[in-house]
């Protein structure tokens, strides 16, 4: 599990002396312990500090513990620096060496298993969840009083008593309604301590919708789904539901920001496209919301004075009047850029638009 403190460190972390990042998908259809030994072996191979080679494979060696569907592991040997991470969800093994760990592949876990919180709701309470990174934990419960189906046998042939079924049914209603809202509250109070951006909701129609009902609208939109499920459901059953209508959400959304940055960029009015526009915006540090491709990388050129990045070629920046650094891969230092700043990075996959585009903002103002 990896925290934002440890992100946060990670984006601030950087050295001449090159740092290795290396992710490794350790997933049990990719082999066993051994096989993926191997596999890291020959990954390293490309790797000039012999001291940051030992550093990983004693890592593996030691004290990973084999759970988890991924390993992201950072390291610079000359300063003392060594992280990693196990993590619930897999990622593609890829080894990288520059000045900074190469963060975009945890970019791009944080935006699609990041920030949902999940309610499991029924008459009487709530169950409440977490969904970071892949894994799911459960927090938090709330049990309100009691729904009684009493039997009034024979009461009905009691004339003149008060109540009766209709008036028991009145009474279940209320307890409902007023458990629900605690739910709500309950739910608001966890929501906020955990920022969550996306909310999900299960439980029957009516229960759900009650819930939903009850929720202000600032929370309402952030509602990106809501399924069936009992509140009595296995941990593993809540998991899987959750990313498969996660991940759906998803995707719709970002076909929409795709969609909203492509048209505001032609209007030029709060949206950038292509590559060089992105970079002056993220330079300016005007972008909110960045979108990248997956797979999307670029060379480029870094001023050594003021970090402003471009693709092309100049003799000195136009901002400080420094000389430039080639660089491997301009869109990753924007994708860092971005998240330290506090903006998002969306990383969209398979979508036709973009990828003729590879690169593009929505922009603060
Ligand atoms: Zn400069």
């Amino acid at each position: 599990m990896i925290t934002d403190r440890d992100l946060q460190e990670l984006l601030g972390f950087s050295s001449p002396e090159t740092v290795l990042s290396v992710y490794l998908n350790t997933e049990p259809l990719e082999g066993n312990a051994e096989t993926l030994k191997l596999r890291l072996r020959s990954m390293l191979e490309v790797v000039s500090s012999p001291e940051d080679k030992a550093a990983v494979l004693n890592y593996f060696e030691h004290a990973h513990e084999w759970k988890g569907r991924s390993v992201a592991i950072f390291s610079c040997a000359a300063r003392d620096f060594f992280r990693a991470f196990p993590l619930a969800a897999s990622v593609r093994s890829q080894v990288r060496v520059g000045e900074h760990p190469y963060v975009k592949p945890l970019a791009d876990l944080l935006d699609s298993f990041g920030g949902y919180g999940v309610v499991l709701i029924d008459k009487q309470g709530a169950r409440l969840f977490l969904f970071q990174l892949g894994e799911l934990i459960e927090q938090e419960g709330i049990l309100g009083e009691a729904v009684r189906h009493t039997k009034r046998g024979g009461a009905s042939s009691v004339h003149g008593q008060r109540g009766g079924t209709a008036g028991q049914t009145r009474y279940s209603e209320a307890v409902v309604d007023r458990n629900i809202k605690e739910a709500v509250e309950f739910a608001i109070r966890f929501f906020e301590e955990n920022r969550v951006r996306r909310i999900l909701i299960g439980g029957t129609d009516g229960n759900v919708a009650q819930f939903r009902s009850h929720l202000p609208k600032a929370w309402q939109s952030l509602v990106v789904g809501t399924f069936p499920m009992s509140m009595t459901t296995k941990h593993t059953e809540v998991l899987a539901r959750t990313m498969e209508i996660g991940q759906q959400a998803e995707r719709h959304r970002e076909a929409r920001l795709v969609d909203a940055i492509i048209t505001s960029a032609a209007k030029d009015a709060g949206g950038v496209v292509r590559l060089d526009e992105t970079l002056s915006a993220v330079h300016e540090g005007r972008v909110q919301t960045l979108i990248v491709q997956e797979g999307y990388r670029s060379a480029g050129y870094q001023c050594k004075g003021c970090d402003y990045l471009t693709t092309q070629k100049l003799a000195t920046c136009p901002f400080c009047g420094q000389g430039f650094a080639e660089i491997e891969d301009a869109v990753e230092m924007a994708v860092r850029k971005v998240m330290q700043s506090g903006g998002d990075v969306e990383i969209v996959y398979a979508n036709p638009s973009l990828e003729k585009l590879g690169i593009g903002a929505l922009l603060r103002y």
